[in-house]
This record gives structure tokens, sequence and C-alpha cells, in this order.
């Protein structure tokens, strides 16, 4: 039996079978103007462990992830600094590899970039005009009709009733913006004109100077690398509508072809139970979470330990229970290694993608992964199997490749002692200024803080309780 994911296209949980030698799987990348967040993590993470568990699963799989380096966003952002587009969004490409490697994601067979497959995306343009799927407007931008497309809504469950076929939304505004709301839904830009603020943003086209529309790229790109039609079609919640559903509606005019059968989404991460954002101050990137001392396997297992179809609550509670689960696997892993004397050095070894977990203890494991990729039950059934591991050979063999299913490098995951804890003091004082802050007593509160700032030490406060992590460039033991 093949694993199974829920196929958001027939609502479905279906058995992942590949059409072809490898499972070709298409995931959506960054739009790199910034550093990514944990929000972008968690949906790459996901597509991560789907791609290894396919691996254990004894397929061999071509992963595709672009990088969307042209639309409203980057022009915008590199405008503003005054930076030549490709020398702004190389900078954020290169930051966004440093965060994979640390997080231990496996890097894509293929990573395509929207501006070097720009004649690629003209192509289909051209093919969806000539085809009667798209009509070009007097600024030189092009539109795709949604009318001549009877399956237009069907991945994201849209009511068409209020759609508008013509390139303005149902507010009458021109409907030129990379991403908008279902309510918007309108005729859809393939190709916009050049306008001033692109600045030297632009490309020769048929209908005149201009730049492609965010959703064309991924159409072209994963024509070009997985064929009309390939395996599955990954990304957040979000791109449901309207990326891919202007990506299915692209793709299908244009080659005659459904692009993808398994529709793949992951919902979001939500932090302390609010939507992440910069106004309420609890968006993370990689980098915030690393200077307060949390290492990177510990934000990986927070990441992928609740279902990928719930929204994941990020909580500083929940990374420290993460940052103990590894500490207690790895502690449990060096133990039944000593006891069977198989070396460090071997058992790395079979952290390698095998299918080898019939009859061992850890089948239940494995069965939860391939049963729509549940993790959480997986990691729970990990646990719960876990002392009766003596470093069996069959055993071993099976936890090496479940660990690399989950992509957890159990040797990269400090030992407890090795864990940072404040000293006795700076607990006390932050116990204080925590009883302060919820009597009321802010002034107090704001004292303490900085006093335990002076000392090296930052709090950072929960729902339920504070966290003490070493400022980054303190000398705090
Ligand atoms: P972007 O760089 O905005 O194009 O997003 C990259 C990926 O991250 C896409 O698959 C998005 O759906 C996903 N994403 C954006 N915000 C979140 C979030 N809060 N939680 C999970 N995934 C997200
Ligand atoms: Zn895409």
């Amino acid at each position: 039996m093949n694993p199974s994911i829920y196929n958001t296209l027939t609502r479905r949980k279906e058995e992942l079978v590949p059409s072809g030698k490898a499972f070709g799987m298409y995931c959506c990348g960054p739009t790199v103007y910034g550093p990514a967040h944990i929000g972008n993590f968690r949906t790459f993470v996901v597509q991560d462990v789907l791609r290894r568990v396919l691996e254990c699963s004894g397929m061999k799989v071509k992963h595709v992830r672009n990088i969307t380096d042209v639309d409203d966003k980057t022009i915008r952002e590199s405008r503003k600094l005054g930076l030549a587009l490709a020398d702004f969004t190389s900078k954020w490409a290169d930051k966004f590899h440093e965060d994979c490697r640390k997080l231990n994601l496996l890097p894509p067979a293929v990573e395509p970039r929207a501006t070097a497959h720009i004649a690629e995306q003209l192509e289909m343009v051209e093919t969806l005009v000539r085809n009667g799927h798209a009509y070009a407007m007097p600024d030189g931008s092009v539109y795709f009709k949604i009318s001549t497309f009877p399956d237009y809504g069907k991945l994201s469950g849209l009511n068409l009733e209020h759609a508008q076929t013509q390139a303005t939304n149902s507010a009458g505004e021109a409907n030129s913006a990379d991403e908008y709301e279902r309510e918007n839904v309108s005729d859809f830009a393939l190709w916009k004109g050049r306008k001033p603020e692109d600045g030297e943003n632009f490309w020769k086209s048929p209908w005149g100077e201009g730049r492609p529309g965010w959703h064309i790229e991924c159409s072209a790109m994963s024509k070009k690398y997985l064929g009309d039609s390939f395996d599955l079609h990954g990304g957040g919640v979000d791109l449901c509508f309207p990326h891919h559903e202007n990506e299915i509606a692209q793709s299908a005019c244009s080659t005659g072809k459904q692009p993808a059968r398994y529709w793949f989404h992951s919902a979001h991460l939500m932090v302390e139970g609010q939507k992440m954002s910069k106004s309420l101050g609890n968006l993370f990137t990689l980098d915030d979470l690393l200077s307060r001392s949390y290492f990177p396997m510990q934000i990986r297992y927070a990441l992928i330990s609740g279902h990928y179809r719930q929204q994941l609550n990020f909580t500083f509670k929940g990374l420290d229970d993460a940052g103990s689960a590894l500490a207690k696997l790895r502690k449990a892993v060096e133990s039944a290694l000593e006891r069977s004397g198989i070396s460090e050095a071997d058992f790395k070894k079979l952290v390698a993608p095998k299918n080898c977990f019939d009859g061992t203890i850890f089948e239940g494991a494995w069965s939860a992964l391939c049963d729509d990729l549940n993790v959480p039950r997986a990691l729970g059934e990990i646990f719960s199997v876990l002392h009766k591991f003596s470093g069996d050979a069959g055993d071993a063999a099976a936890l090496g490749s479940l660990l690399y299913a989950l992509g957890i490098d159990i040797f990269a995951v400090p030992a407890p002692d090795e864990q940072v804890s404040a000293p006795p003091e700076i607990s006390d004082m932050a116990q204080a200024r925590w009883e302060a802050k919820k009597s009321g007593d802010y002034a107090l509160a704001d004292e303490l803080r900085k006093k335990i700032s002076d000392m090296g030490w930052l709090v950072s406060d929960a729902k339920d309780g504070f966290k003490l992590v070493p400022k980054p460039d303190s000398k705090a033991p």
C-alpha cells in the first residue's frame, strides 16, 4: 500500500500512485522579497516530509519548487531600496537556501526561477490567446477569460455566480493584482503591460513591453520540468484560490490536459492562537527563533508536530516541548545503540529512505505516516514503543528510515545538559516580573525586565508563562 493524502481536487483521501517512473511533485516556492517566516516553513517542511515518505515507500520522486523572483512585491521592495531586481531577489533566495539547510529540507531536483523562464511563459500566453482563452487589452495586458473554462472554481469550490468575465473585479476595478480574494473573482492577468512603477523590470512581448502575472510562472515551469500532466501539486491553503485555480485554468486550456492529479494543501501556522502578522509583533523568521537559542531541529519538530490539515498553533511552550521530546529520543537511541553495540556511524548509515518496517516495532508509526501523513500519530507511536527499542537490527533499520522520513537529525539535537537554562537569581527575578505583570504593576515589570536584560537575558512572554533566553550577544552561561 502506498502512502495516501487528502486530495483537495476530489475531496477524498487517495493512495498516491506515480504515473511514470518518478513521482512528479511541484510545490509553489517562496516569493523572495524578505526572509521567509516560520509559517512559510511549516508548508515547506510538510512538503519535505511528504517527499521523504514517498521515497521511503520506494518511489523515486522528482521534486520541483520554483522561486518567484518577479511579482508586485519583489518589484516594489527592490525599487524602494534602489536595487536591481535580480540582485535583490538573489540575496533573499540565498537566505532562503541557508534557512532550508538549517531545517534539514532536502533540496528540490529543480528550482526554476520565474525570470529565467519568460519565453516559456510567453509561449503559454500566446497559445491561450490563439485558442480563444485569453484576450489582450489596450494597455498591453493579457487576461484569461474564465468563462471559457467551465471547470473554473472546481478546486476551491467557488461559486461562480458573481464572477466577472472581464478584466475588472466585482468592484469594477482592473484585476491586475497578483493576489486577490474570492469576492474579487474575475478574468485575471496573464501578462501585465508595463507601468511606470515597474521601473526597468519589463520584457518584450507580442503585446508590447510588460511582465508576467504571478500565476503563469507555475503553469509554464511545471510543464517544462514535469510535463503537461504530473502527479502532485502542493502549496499552503491560501494558494488554493486564486493561484492554483488559475494555474489549472492556464495549464488545462493551453495543453488540453489536467496538470496535476493530486492537490496537496497544508493549513496555516498561527502564533499563540493568532494569525501571524508584523503589526501584531508575532511574525517570526528562523533567525528570530535561533537568536532566542532555540535549535533548528527543535523548530523543525515543532513545525511537523501537528497534522498538516489542521492549523498549527505555534507557541514557545510547544517549542520547549519539542526540545524535550527530541532530547528523549536522542537519549533512547544512544542507550539502545550502546547496549546493542551498534556504533553511531553505523546507525547514521541507516538513516536512509528504505521500506523496511514490516514486523518491526515501528510498523504502527510508518502506517500513520502513510495515512494522510499523520505525523503527530507517528510521533506518538514512536514514543510508545521506544522503551522496547533494544537496537535489534530490523528495528534499528526501521527507526533509521523513520528518522529520514521525518527529517530528524537526531545527532544534531543537543543533549539536555547542553541546553541552556538561566541561573536561579535570574529565574527568580523573571518570576517576580511575571507576577508584577499579572497584577497590573507594569512599571515594576518593566524595571525587572530591564534588570534581567542588563544581566544578559531576555524574557519572552507566552499566554501561560514566560521563557528566558540568553541575549545573542551576551556572555551569559
Ligand atoms: P509566499 O512566499 O508568500 O509565496 O509563500 C510560500 C508558501 O508559504 C506558500 O505555499 C504559502 O501558501 C505558504 N504560507 C504562507 N503563509 C503561511 C502560514 N502562515 N502558514 C503556513 N504556510 C504559509
Ligand atoms: Zn505556484
